[in-house]
C-alpha cells in the first residue's frame, strides 16, 4: 500500500479506503476458505487414519478426497520397486489395476520434473507433458497440488490434487494444510501395508511362499459352502514325501530345505490356479480341489508324481536323488441339509489323512483313496 493522500485531495483516499475494504474482503473470504479446508481435512484425515485394510486405505484416499475436496482428480502415486504393494493387494483377493487413481512405479522420481526436490506440497499449473503421468487418463486439468509421502527422508510416493480450475492450486496458496495431509496419509499407508506384511506372514509358510495350514483350514470351509451352493465336488489331496529324514541325514537340514522348495515348485507346476496349494507342515502338502471329483482328483495326484519323481532332485553341488510321495485323497458333496460346514471340514481332513496313511503302510509311492 501507498503512503497517505494529500487532504485537499478527497478522491485518492476514498479510493485507498475502497481498496482497503477490498482487501479486507478478499481477505473475510479466504480465512472462511481457510476454515472450509480444514474442517473437510480434519474430516478426510480421521477417514485415513481409521481405515482397516490397505484396501480401504486406497479407496478412502482417492475417491474420498475427490469428493470432500471438490476436485476432477485425485491420485495416488506409490513407488514399488519389487512389486510387494501389489502382491499384497493380489493376496487379499484385489487386483492393483482395479483401484482407479492408484499409480504403481519402479521410481517415483521419473513421473514428473517436480519430484526430483519435492520436501513440501508443490502447487501451480498442470503441464501436460509433465503432470500426466500422476493422473493417467484425465484431461482438462488446469491446476495441480503434489504432496510428498516420505518415510524417513527418502520419496516414496506422492498424492496428487487436479483441478479444472486454474486458480485453485497456485503458488500464492499456502500449503500447510495439504503438508499436514501428506504427511498423515504417508503414515496412514505405511501402517496400512505393515498391517497386510502381518495378516500374509501369518497365512504364508516362510520357506516355500505357498499358503500354510491356517490358510487352508480357513479356505477348506469357504470351498465346502460353495460346494454345497453349486452342486459340485471339493476333493482333498494329502501329499507326504517318502522317507524324507533320510534326505536330510544324507544332505544336511539346508539340503532338504532346498528339496522341498523344488518339489513344491513341480507340485505347483500341475495345479491349476483356481485350486489352493498349502505346506501343510514340514514334509506335507495338502492341495484343495474345487470342482474336482475323485477321479479327477486321482488324475492329477499321478501327474504330480510323476513331475516330482520322475527325474533327480538336486540337494546341493553334484548331489541329487529322487524322491517319491505318497498321496492320499477324500472327497465331499455336502447336501443342501448338512448345517456344520466346519465339522464337515475337518472329517474332510481326517478322511484324507487316513487314506495318506494307508498309502505309506501300503509301501509308499502310491496313492489311496478314502472309502
Ligand atoms: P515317511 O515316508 O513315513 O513319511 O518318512 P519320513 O522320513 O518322511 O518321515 P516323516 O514324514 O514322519 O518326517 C518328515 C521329516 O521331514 C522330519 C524332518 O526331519 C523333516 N523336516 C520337516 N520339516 C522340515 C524342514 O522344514 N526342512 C527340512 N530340511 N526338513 C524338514
Ligand atoms: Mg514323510
Amino acid at each position: 500500500m501507498s503512503g497517505l493522500a494529500p487532504v485537499d485531495d478527497p478522491r485518492p483516499m476514498e479510493d485507498e479506503v475502497l481498496a482497503l475494504r477490498a482487501e479486507i474482503d478478499r481477505l473475510h473470504a479466504e480465512a472462511g476458505r481457510n476454515v472450509d479446508v480444514f474442517r473437510r481435512t480434519l474430516d478426510r484425515e480421521l477417514a485415513i487414519l481409521e481405515a482397516q485394510t490397505l484396501p480401504e486405505l486406497l479407496e478412502v484416499i482417492v475417491d474420498g478426497l475427490r469428493a470432500s475436496h471438490g476436485v476432477e482428480a485425485v491420485s495416488l502415486v506409490v513407488q514399488d520397486p519389487q512389486h510387494e504393494i501389489r502382491h499384497l493387494l493380489l493376496g487379499d483377493g484385489h487386483r492393483p489395476d482395479s483401484f482407479a487413481g492408484v499409480v504403481f512405479t519402479d521410481s517415483v522420481v521419473a513421473l514428473a520434473p517436480q519430484m526430483h526436490s519435492l520436501a513440501r506440497p508443490w502447487l501451480g499449473p498442470y503441464v501436460g507433458p509433465d503432470h500426466q503421468l500422476l493422473f493417467p487418463g484425465i484431461a482438462g486439468l488446469a491446476s495441480v497440488a503434489i504432496l510428498p509421502l516420505t518415510r524417513g527422508e527418502r520419496l516414496v510416493g506422492t498424492l496428487n490434487f487436479g483441478s479444472a480450475d486454474p486458480g485453485r492450486f497456485t503458488r500464492r496458496h499456502g500449503s500447510d494444510f495439504l503438508g499436514h495431509l501428506g504427511a498423515i496419509t504417508g503414515l496412514a499407508f505405511d501402517s496400512a501395508c505393515n498391517r497386510a506384511r502381518l495378516v500374509r506372514a501369518g497365512l504364508t509358510d516362510y520357506l516355500t511362499g505357498w499358503h500354510n495350514r491356517r490358510y487352508l483350514q480357513s479356505r477348506l470351509r469357504e470351498e465346502i459352502a460353495r460346494s454345497q451352493r453349486q452342486g459340485t465336488p471339493t476333493s482333498m489331496l494329502m501329499i507326504d514325501l517318502d522317507r524324507f529324514k533320510e534326505v536330510n541325514d544324507s544332505c544336511g537340514h539346508l539340503g532338504g530345505d532346498a528339496a522341498i522348495c523344488e518339489i513344491a515348485m513341480r507340485i505347483d507346476s500341475q495345479v491349476r490356479s483356481s485350486d489352493t496349494a498349502a505346506r501343510f507342515g514340514g514334509d506335507e502338502f495338502a492341495l484343495l480341489l474345487p470342482g474336482a471329483s475323485v477321479a479327477e482328483a486321482s488324475h492329477i495326484a499321478r501327474r504330480i508324481m510323476r513331475a516330482v519323481s520322475s527325474s533327480p532332485v538336486e540337494l546341493g553341488p553334484g548331489v541329487a536323488r529322487v524322491i517319491t510321495l505318497s498321496v492320499g485323497i477324500a472327497a465331499v458333496l455336502p447336501d443342501a441339509t448338512q448345517g456344520d460346514l466346519k465339522s464337515r471340514a475337518e472329517r474332510l481332513l481326517a478322511e484324507a489323512d487316513a487314506a495318506l496313511y494307508r498309502a505309506k503302510a501300503a509301501g509308499r509311492n502310491c496313492i489311496e483313496v478314502a472309502s
